[in-house]
């Protein structure tokens, strides 16, 4: 991974106007998500509206994946590839997505449920998008990457989760993936003290089971070891004036989808324009 690269102001405008693009194109998906419909199709329409924003899917070729969305179903933590599998009652679906704009990344994830799901799979939903909320509050000049793991971990384990070890969370500009690394585990005081311009891409990946993960031989869908399902939420976040705003929004989704949330509001640039 690349070292840590603080942004101008300006740049991290760049950086939210591709941001933007991927929260808006998973608004587009949260209304053609339900039973029957295929994660290639949903792959399709992604790809088709980042292009018309201007931008170029970010995962698209990076590292040689071969797709516009990872896609990780159920028991799938991330890295999962868009098949013709159709989604069926009851699923979870973890999208992360990318678009790369004037040279800036963009990179964010939700995990949907397709229809009703058991309300097991529903607080783990609940509690790994809290627990998001909860790293991007210790987001702060001063604090440190281990305050921001430690605080996610203990959120995510008091509900008996696993947090999952071998992927991580990371700074995010010219480069998808650069410094640096943001483990959502940790201990209170160590690791790299958080400053003005850093942009992070924050995003728990949690258990309802075992931390542990494995991979499939396709070489890039990581999944439980234990089966039981995983849930990945996913902010670009810049840290300006000492404190975190947002440069992502779930905003789109839950209009697409009729659900008021308050849930992004401390951290939102004011007046926040849709
Ligand atoms: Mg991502
Ligand atoms: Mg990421």
């Amino acid at each position: 991974m690349a070292g840590i690269v603080l942004k101008s102001l300006e740049e991290i405008e760049l950086i939210r106007e591709s941001a933007l693009i991927v929260s808006k194109t998973l608004g587009v998906l949260a209304s053609e998500i339900k039973p029957g419909i295929t994660t290639l199709e949903l792959d399709r329409i992604a790809e088709i509206h980042i292009r018309d924003l201007g931008a170029e899917p970010g995962f698209l070729g990076l590292y040689d994946f071969p797709n516009t969305l990872c896609m990780s179903p159920n028991a799938q933590v991330v890295h999962g590839i868009p098949n013709n599998d159709p989604l069926q009652e009851g699923d979870i679906i973890s999208i992360d997505c990318g678009a790369l704009k004037n040279g800036f990344y963009g990179d964010h994830a939700y995990t949907f449920a397709v229809g009703e799901i058991d309300p097991l799979t529903e607080k783990l939903l609940q509690i790994t998008k809290e627990s998001l909320y909860v790293g991007i509050d210790v987001f702060r000049a001063g604090n440190r990457i281990g305050d921001m793991g430690f605080a996610i971990q203990q959120y995510c384990e008091k509900e008996g989760y696993g947090v999952v070890r071998e992927l991580v969370g990371h700074g995010l500009g010219k480069t998808m993936h650069e410094g640096p690394e943001v483990p959502n585990y940790g201990k209170r005081g160590r690791g790299k003290k958080f400053v003005d311009g850093m942009v992070l891409a924050i995003e728990p990946m949690i258990n309802r089971g075992t931390h542990r993960i494995k991979q499939l031989k396709d070489g890039w869908t990581i999944l439980t070891a234990d089966g039981k399902p995983s849930a990945h939420f996913e902010h670009n976040v810049a840290l300006i004036n000492g404190k975190p705003e947002l440069l992502s929004t779930f905003h789109y989704i839950y209009e697409a989808l009729g659900i008021q949330s308050e849930e992004e509001i401390p951290f939102r640039k004011a007046p926040f324009v849709p």
